[in-house]
């Protein structure tokens, strides 16, 4: 059992999946109190399991919750803390942030889960000490989050920066692409399903000397280069199930550097980098968020 220091409020945090809620309390600093996972069902049932295990716990002083999108972020917008259009039955406009503000009685802080992720691994993570950076998962689909001058970047809407084109590769041009809204944007070129239908096997399955490699790492580089060239940000951190194949990340640090051609200025200072907090980087960056509602 963790120690909870004294002068730190209890927190709550939820990290809302496609296929599980992770529910946890804890403090601000990361320290995790307790920890609870259920499969997501359908909202009313989701919601309501989740609050019952909330009730069962120490009372806590605000709840963070990173959510799986798309999601309304303006606080001022009458859909705030909503769940907009999703094919994921049932959860089209599922107002997640107003269940929790009324069942729980709490200040109530509400973001994507890739900038929970992304906040989290900026005060307690790979982030730390940079003026700002990007958190990238590159899994099921490709999100990311920005975070420039210590805040999460929003605007219209959240970024959706797996939906860019990369330039493709001159000898590359027969594979259409898997997204189904862009055919061969970056998710479409990159993530773990587009790398299924198009070779048949997960990269971590394809032998080394395999094209594959080469490819999504030439992809994914462009990616990086695009985020140090237009947001000046100090690192790129990438994580998700595609990042755990063996070599990957050498292959996009190398391409990354090809890319830049030694022109950007403060090169020396860009990194591309793994996450440190691993699979707790979303629930770490939703006990920041409740903190933050604490003082809104
Ligand atoms: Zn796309």
């Amino acid at each position: 059992m963790a120690t909870v220091s004294t002068d730190r409020p209890l927190l709550g945090a939820i990290e809302a999946g496609g296929t599980k809620f992770v529910l946890a309390t804890g403090t601000a600093d990361g320290v995790i109190v307790s920890r609870h996972t259920i499969p997501t069902a359908d909202p009313v049932s989701t919601m309501a399991a989740a609050s019952d295990w909330f009730d069962a716990q120490p009372a806590i002083a605000a709840l963070g919750i990173a959510s799986f999108g798309p999601v309304e972020l303006d606080r001022r917008a009458p859909l705030w803390g909503h769940i907009l259009e999703t094919p994921k039955p049932g959860w089209s406009n599922c107002d997640l942030a107003g269940h929790f503000m009324s069942d729980l009685g709490v200040p109530v802080g509400f973001d994507t889960d890739v900038n929970g992720a992304a906040l989290g691994e900026f005060h307690l993570g790979a982030g730390r000490g940079t003026s700002g950076m990007a958190y990238v998962t590159v899994g099921t689909g490709i999100g990311g989050g920005v975070i420039v001058n210590g805040q999460i970047v929003h605007g219209a809407g959240h970024p959706e920066m797996g939906h860019i084109y990369p330039r493709r590769a001159a000898d590359d041009h027969e594979f259409a692409g898997a997204c189904p809204f862009h055919g061969d944007c970056l998710e479409g070129l990159s993530s773990g399903p587009a790398i299924l239908s198009r070779w048949g096997k997960t990269l971590s399955d394809l032998p080394a000397e395999h094209e594959a490699h080469c490819r999504v790492a030439g992809y994914l580089a462009q990616l990086c280069h695009t985020l140090f060239a237009s947001l000046a940000v100090e690192r790129v951190i990438l994580g998700g199930g595609v990042m755990k194949t063996p070599g990957l990340l050498a292959r996009i640090q190398e391409a990354t550097m090809n890319a830049g051609a030694n022109y950007l200025p403060g090169r020396s200072r860009q990194s591309v980098v793994m996450p440190k907090l691993g699979e707790n980087a979303g629930i770490t960056g939703a006990f920041l968020l409740a903190e933050e509602a604490r003082s809104i």
